[in-house]
């Protein structure tokens, strides 16, 4: 046996499993499964990346600064309270390792997106769940988990893979229940998708306190989920502390010039947003005529009850007969859904087609 041995929490961790890509080694006609951009990245963004590849041979700028005057002239923000990562994941992670370490609590949401955990244990920190009502983030079940040892809350909204979200009042009342040493991480990777008015996807609170930051990414509607590019907007105090920690060369260069051409390509991102708007309803509603259970999303994205465990892998394992990969989601305790990613007309229609025949034979 090895002397060797990984630090308290390590082998508490159950690895993040990433969704399919392929089904037995072939290419899928629908890969449905990780919430990646239906329309896949902007023609300029593959242009800017192209372009990019001549300059390889150089370190990307270590600030990345272009990219953060870009998010910031584009959001309206101050691009020195910006960091950018490899990924909003790098971020989250960078989020927990400085500001929670052995014995601390990380509070998250009963279904919450997994990583929250899985950053705890890694820094041998504690991950409290608070349990949910119907899907959703519960404030005062939240408020009521926490403790003196509370360093971290985790709020994803929306919610993945719920896709659920809480309004501006809610996040603001959980804020204010949190005392004031306690850091708030709003995660808004979908938050380009919502199009609600009772939605904030927390840039003003960002700038009315001193305990929240709020990250994005490139990976959804932008359709860079294979450049890995996110970015996180905070206080000065906390924007220096991250980037102390950070690795200097954290985002490259190939992200950063396709990051700024698809923030310039308005037109490309709203085209994703309507592709969701119009085929988000028309799929949530062909589910529940077959008699299913498409949970309210408000993400590209919908959670599916089956009814049972053993229904939902047998769906799975259909649709992927068919070539379409959705996502299982007993990771997260969820064994009776599926989750599934909003494609294109084209993906949703075969997706629903594919559950009728489905539905039809198991009657
Ligand atoms: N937060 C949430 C809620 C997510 O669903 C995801 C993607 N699975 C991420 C963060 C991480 O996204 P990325 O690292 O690609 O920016």
């Amino acid at each position: 046996m090895s002397a060797l041995s990984p630090r308290p929490g390590i082998m508490k961790i159950a690895p993040y499993v990433p969704g399919k890509d392929s089904v037995d080694g072939k290419e899928p006609i629908a890969k449905l499964s990780s919430n990646e951009g239906a329309l896949g990245p902007s023609p300029k963004a593959m242009a800017a990346y192209a372009k990019a590849a001549a300059e390889l041979h150089r370190y990307p700028d270590g600030a990345a600064e272009k990219l953060r005057l870009a998010i910031g002239r584009h959001h309206g923000l101050d691009a020195a309270r910006i960091i950018c990562g490899a990924g909003s994941d790098e971020l989250l992670n960078l989020l927990v390792r400085a500001y929670c370490g052995p014995g601390d609590e990380l509070l998250y949401s009963q279904y919450g997106f997994l990583m929250y955990p899985i950053n705890a244990l890694g820094v041998g920190a504690t991950p409290v769940a608070a349990p949910e009502q119907d899907y959703r983030t519960d404030v005062e079940a939240m408020l009521s988990k926490v403790t003196n040892k509370t360093r971290i809350v985790c709020l994803a909204n929306p919610n993945n893979p719920t896709g659920s979200y809480i309004t501006k009042d809610d996040v603001r009342r959980l804020h204010a229940g949190l005392p004031k040493n306690v850091l708030l991480v709003i995660d808004a990777a979908y938050a380009e998708y919502v199009t609600r008015n009772d939605y904030e996807a927390g840039i003003e609170l960002v700038d009315q306190a001193e305990n929240v930051v709020m990250t994005r990414t490139f990976s959804k509607i932008y359709g860079l989920g294979g450049l890995r590019l996110g970015w996180m907007y905070g206080p000065a105090g906390i924007v220096d502390v991250i980037n102390r920690l950070r690795q200097p060369f954290n985002v490259n260069l190939a992200a950063q010039a396709a990051g700024i051409a698809a923030l310039d390509d308005i037109a490309h991102a709203d085209a994703s947003r309507t592709n969701n708007d119009v085929w988000l309803p028309w799929f949530s509603a062909a589910l529940s005529k077959l008699g299913l259970k498409p949970l309210p999303s408000v993400g590209n994205f919908v959670l599916v009850g089956f009814g049972s465990k053993e229904r939902a892998a047998a769906a799975n394992e259909w649709l992927m007969r068919d070539g379409l990969i959705p996502r299982m989601v007993a990771g997260y305790g969820l064994p009776e859904h599926l989750r599934i990613t909003i494609g294109t007309e084209t993906e949703v229609k075969a997706v629903a087609e594919s559950l009728g025949r489905f539905v039809a034979a198991s009657k």
